[in-house]
């Protein structure tokens, strides 16, 4: 299997070369993406999916491209086989802010509206679910419907239902093997 360093380095050079595709950008510094590192949040991370990390001392307000920005991190499951073109489209997106769009206003959600691959961008939050799920030391499950919902607390029976309005049971995850 290929390493995550490499794959990540390789995802990083398509979404560049996809950039170079996209006229909106042509303006900007894309080609200077590539030299920006590229990292992994931690692994049991479970709320942040990427980040772009700016030098030190430079304020927000003074981005002005890729070199003010210290590194790229990706979370390591998007580089599985199942969420790769999310971390495709989690680049792109770490990327426009590498090149000055710090916040999320609207132009920076035009460019990002921009990205080719309408699946990936709609990829957030059943990643976020999934990232949850591999998280999760319970389960609360509705007797009656069977809905799981992947917690890492017991519910206590405090919770119901929503359809079916019935008390929640608590059933423990069994540890099941290394988890990708
Ligand atoms: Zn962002
Ligand atoms: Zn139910």
């Amino acid at each position: 299997m290929e390493d995550e360093e490499k794959l990540l380095v390789r995802l990083a050079g398509y979404v560049v070369h996809t950039m170079h595709q996209i006229p909106q950008l042509s303006q900007l510094p894309v080609n200077e993406l590539q030299k920006i590192p590229l990292g992994r949040l931690r692994r049991d991370a479970t709320r942040l999916h990427a980040v772009c990390r700016y030098q030190k001392g430079v304020k927000k307000s003074e981005i002005s491209g890729p070199t003010d920005v210290r590194c790229v991190d990706v979370h390591p499951v998007s580089l599985t086989d199942d969420w790769q073109r999310y971390a495709a489209f989690l680049l792109y997106h770490e990327f426009l802010h590498a090149l000055g769009f710090t916040g999320h206003d609207k132009a920076f959600r035009n460019l990002e509206s921009l990205w080719p691959d309408l699946e990936a961008k709609k990829m957030g939050s059943s990643f976020g679910n999934h990232l949850r799920k591999r998280a999760a030391k319970w389960l609360w499950i509705c007797p009656q419907c069977s809905k799981e919902h992947p917690r890492t607390r017991r519910g206590k029976g405090r919770y119901r239902c929503r359809e079916c309005q019935i008390v929640l049971v608590d059933v423990k995850v069994e540890a099941n093997g290394p988890k990708g």
